[in-house]
């Protein structure tokens, strides 16, 4: 594969993240073309899956022909590396070149060659990570991939890496201030948890400590975390996403802070999950990814089960990627209401977000061959403007969620029980 590092010392990390429109069209084809080829020839499980769709290698040109193919999940891999130990097939080089073998829980082996890791690094030069920072990087070395690998694109962008691993809150405190860290890399709630703890033991954070960029994955950073972190303790926030079985981050964080940018080296798609066919921008649904720069591991169309959509408007920032917008919640969280997905934790976020209400739960039905969409609100109080309440909620939660709401119903206090489900589907299909 053709990639070249350079501008270093600029903004980008390699000339794929500004390539045009047409360029990276044309790149994503050819690699795709490449690695399906190369996957179908060497890896046995690959073949048999586009044998038994009645697809040959050749008909799949695009990312758009992947819909052709079935969609791979973590429980389907699972049981084939069960059935043919120890990679399910899906090896596609002589074992004896694989690097290094990670683990990871289910158990799945995931065997890794070491050539090809290096465009990791842009999820970190993109969060400013450069010669000269000292990063702890929190994430665990044993088993997963996260560790080492975050270690080695640190390394990339020139940074020194404290070999720190998951816990020991109160040695991270002392070694963060021993070694001056200027870098964080973890999850969202342990640097929290660091910074509580340092507190407690007495250290004023912003004048003992020389933190002062974290960057995140594994856990989606909060809009009051994020401003609790930039604007209390000045520290630089960034987020990436990320995926073990396909082999790392797919999508990461500009300086802009508004989505993150796909990775080139990956072909992304939001998906319906119960059809495979692919959505447009601004609708939600499972992300599935297929690993276009390396040829050791035949993964192709792996469901993520995370829920997300993206955008096709241009950053600011000069990166001509299209942006992943936030992960939403799981596949297994939605529920398909006229066409589109409405996710449980979405919806909290829209409702709960208005003042007034205490409780709520959205309930599906099926009434005159169309599904209708009620919400029930427990609120707080009696003195609230209903109307103006229902018709705001209504808007904000068509322009976030994409679906209307049909009813909204005020109910008694108790009437939603505690744990109740976000979701209810009524319907019955008959
Ligand atoms: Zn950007």
């Amino acid at each position: 594969m053709a990639m070249m590092f350079h501008d270093k010392r600029g903004e980008y990390f390699d000339e794929l993240e500004t390539m045009s429109p047409e360029a990276r069209e044309k790149f994503a084809n050819q690699q795709l073309q490449r690695t399906v080829g190369y996957a179908y020839r060497n890896a046995p499980s690959v073949k048999e899956m586009f044998d038994r769709a009645g697809v040959n290698p050749s008909q799949i040109k695009t990312a758009k022909d992947l819909e052709k193919l079935p969609i791979i999940r973590k429980n389907d891999l699972i049981e084939l590396q069960r059935k043919n130990p120890p990679y399910g097939g899906f090896l596609a080089i002589p074992a004896e070149d694989i690097d290094r073998i990670f683990i990871s829980p289910g158990l799945i082996y995931e065997p890794i060659q070491h050539a090809g890791i290096k465009w990791f690094a842009k999820a970190f030069w993109a969060a400013g990570f450069r010669k000269g920072d000292v990063v702890v990087n929190t994430f665990t070395y044993h088993m997963s991939p996260a560790g080492i690998l975050f270690h080695e694109a640190l390394r990339d962008c020139g940074a020194t890496v404290v070999v720190m691993g998951t816990g020991n809150t109160d040695i991270q405190i002392q070694t963060m201030r021993d070694l001056k860290v200027t870098g964080f890399v973890g999850t969202p709630t342990f640097l929290l948890t660091i910074i509580k703890r340092a507190e407690e033991l007495k250290h004023d954070f912003r004048r003992d400590f020389v933190l002062k960029r974290a960057w995140f994955t594994g856990e989606m950073l909060t809009a009051s975390t994020r401003q609790t972190l930039e604007e209390d303790y000045k520290i630089a926030t960034s987020q990436a996403y990320a995926v073990t079985e396909p082999g790392g981050a797919l999508a990461y964080e500009c300086r802009q802070k508004s989505g993150m940018h796909f990775m080139d080296e990956y072909i992304v798609e939001i998906v319906d999950p119960e059809t495979g066919k692919q959505l447009g921008p601004g609708e939600v649904g499972e992300i599935v990814v297929t690993p276009i720069h390396n040829k050791n591991w035949g993964l192709i169309r792996f469901g993520t089960g995370d829920l997300s959509s993206y955008t096709t408007e241009p950053c600011p920032c000069g990166r001509t990627g299209n942006r992943l917008l936030g992960i939403v919640g799981r596949s297994s969280d939605a529920v398909k209401v006229r066409g589109m997905f409405v996710v449980a934790r979405q919806a909290e976020q829209v409702v709960l977000g208005f003042e007034p209400v205490a409780k709520f739960q959205l309930v599906v039905r099926r009434a005159e061959q169309r599904d209708e969409l009620t919400l029930r609100l427990e609120l707080k109080g009696v003195s609230v403007d209903r109307k103006k309440l229902a018709d705001d909620l209504g808007e904000k939660f068509q322009s976030l969620c994409r679906v209307k709401i049909d009813k909204i119903e005020f109910v008694e206090k108790g009437a939603i029980p505690e744990g109740a489900q976000k979701i209810v589907d009524e319907r019955t299909w008959k």
